[in-house]
C-alpha cells in the first residue's frame, strides 16, 4: 500500500529522520540535495534516490521527476526558507500539510493574533520604543540566526543600542524590527503532533536549544565580556533533548490543543502534523510562548529512536519523522489521503 506513494524531503533540517521514519513505515524515499551536500543522505542510507540541484531554487527541474514518482513532500524549516513560501504555495507535487497556515506563520502579527486567540500566555509587544516599560528583546525581521538581536533594559538603553547595532552595520536602519517582553525563566520547545486520522494532539518530545554564541558568553568573566564586546548571537548549531516536570504537562497537552483548534477558525481544515510551541518557563510555573512552528523542528532530532514520551505511547521508536510517515500510511489505508495533502 505505501509503495504507491514516495516520500521525498530537501537534504537538509531534519530530513534524516523523515527519510529513515519513512522507510520504516515501509516507502521508497527521496532526497533532494544541493550539489556537494549529498553525504549524509548516503551515508546514512535513508534514502534510496537522492537527486542532486546546483541550488534549490532550481526545485523545478527536480518537480517532473517528483511527480512521475508520485512523491509526497515533507517540509521542514529548512524547504520553507530556501524556497519561499509563494512558490511552496505553488508546487504541484503533493505536499504534506496545509499551506494555508504559512502566512499566518510568517507574519509576526498574525501569529501573535493566533496565539492569543488560543489563549496561551504571550510576551507583551511593544508598538513602539517610546511604550517600552520594562527589560526587552529586540528582534530584526529576517535576521539570520538571531544576527543583530538585543536586550534593553529600559527605553533608554533601547535607543543607544539601537544606534550602535545600526552605527556598527550589525543591522540596516530600514530592517524592521519587533520588541517584546524579554521573559525570565527556561526556553522550553515543546514538540508536537496533530493527527488528522486520529484526531488527536500528541506531545512528541522537548528540546532545547544550543545557540552561538549565547550559550557559551557564560564561560567568559564578566569583565572579559564587556572588554571584548561580544554580541550576542541566537544561531542554533544543535539541540539537546529535554524531558519536562510531569505536573507541566497537563496544561502544555492543553496548550497544543488550543493552538489546533483555533487554527480550525483562521483557515479551512487548520493546523494538523507536526509542529512546536516555543516557550519560556518562569519561576512561578507560567508557560509563555513567543513563537510557533507551524511544521517539524529540528529539535526533534535528537529523538531519531523515539523520545521518552512516544516510547510511553507506542512502544517502538517512533521519531517526528517515523509519525509523520505512520499518519500518512493510515490516510492511504483509510482512503483519507487528501485530507493530509494540500
Ligand atoms: P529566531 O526567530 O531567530 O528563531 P527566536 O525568536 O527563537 O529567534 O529567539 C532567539 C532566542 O531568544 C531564543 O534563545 C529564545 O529562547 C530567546 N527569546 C526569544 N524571545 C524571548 C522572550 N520574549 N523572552 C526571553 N527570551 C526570548
Amino acid at each position: 500500500m505505501s509503495s504507491e506513494f514516495t516520500i521525498a524531503t530537501l537534504g537538509s533540517h531534519s530530513a534524516l529522520q523523515i527519510l529513515k521514519g519513512a522507510k520504516d513505515e515501509g516507502f521508497q524515499t527521496i532526497a533532494i540535495c544541493k550539489r556537494g551536500m549529498e553525504s549524509p543522505y548516503h551515508q546514512f542510507k535513508v534514502a534510496d534516490r537522492i537527486i542532486t540541484l546546483d541550488h534549490f531554487s532550481q526545485f523545478d527541474e527536480a518537480e517532473e521527476e517528483l511527480l512521475d514518482m508520485n512523491a509526497i513532500m515533507i517540509p521542514h524549516g529548512s524547504f520553507i526558507a530556501y524556497m519561499g513560501i509563494e512558490k511552496v504555495k505553488n508546487l504541484k507535487v503533493h505536499y504534506y500539510g496545509n499551506k494555508a497556515i504559512l502566512d499566518w506563520e510568517a507574519d509576526r502579527r498574525k501569529e501573535m493574533k493566533w496565539l492569543k486567540q488560543a489563549q496561551l500566555h504571550l510576551p507583551r509587544t511593544f508598538d513602539s520604543p517610546e511604550e517600552i516599560d520594562r527589560p526587552v528583546i529586540v528582534k530584526f525581521f529576517g535576521a539570520g540566526g538571531g544576527r543583530g538581536y538585543f536586550l534593553a533594559k529600559d527605553r533608554n538603553d533601547f535607543y543607544q543600542k539601537y544606534e550602535k547595532q545600526v552605527k556598527s552595520g550589525i543591522v540596516e536602519q530600514e530592517l524592521q524590527y519587533s520588541i517584546q517582553e524579554y521573559v525570565i525563566g527556561n526556553p522550553v520547545y515543546i514538540h508536537y503532533f496533530h493527527s488528522i486520522i486520529q484526531n488527536e494532539t500528541e506531545i512528541m518530545s522537548f528540546d532545547r536549544r544550543y545557540e552561538t554564541n549565547v550559550d557559551s558568553i557564560g564561560r567568559i568573566p564578566s569583565k572579559d565580556q564587556q572588554e571584548l564586546g561580544i554580541q550576542p548571537s541566537y544561531l542554533v548549531i544543535g539541540n539537546t533533548p529535554l524531558v519536562v516536570r510531569e505536573s507541566l504537562l497537563p496544561e502544555m497537552i492543553q496548550m497544543g490543543e488550543r493552538v489546533v483548534e483555533t487554527s480550525k477558525e483562521i483557515v479551512a481544515k487548520g493546523l494538523f502534523g507536526p509542529f512546536c510551541l516555543e516557550t519560556i518557563v518562569t519561576d512561578t510555573g507560567k508557560i509563555v510562548c513567543f513563537e510557533i512552528s507551524a511544521r517539524i523542528v529540528a529539535g526533534t532530532n535528537p529523538f531519531v529512536n523515539g523520545s521518552p514520551y512516544t516510547w510511553l505511547r507506542y512502544n517502538e521508536p517512533m521519531s517526528t519523522g517515523r509519525r509523520i510517515a505512520r499518519e500518512i500510511k493510515e490516510a492511504i489505508q483509510d482512503n483519507r489521503i487528501n485530507e493530509v495533502l494540500s
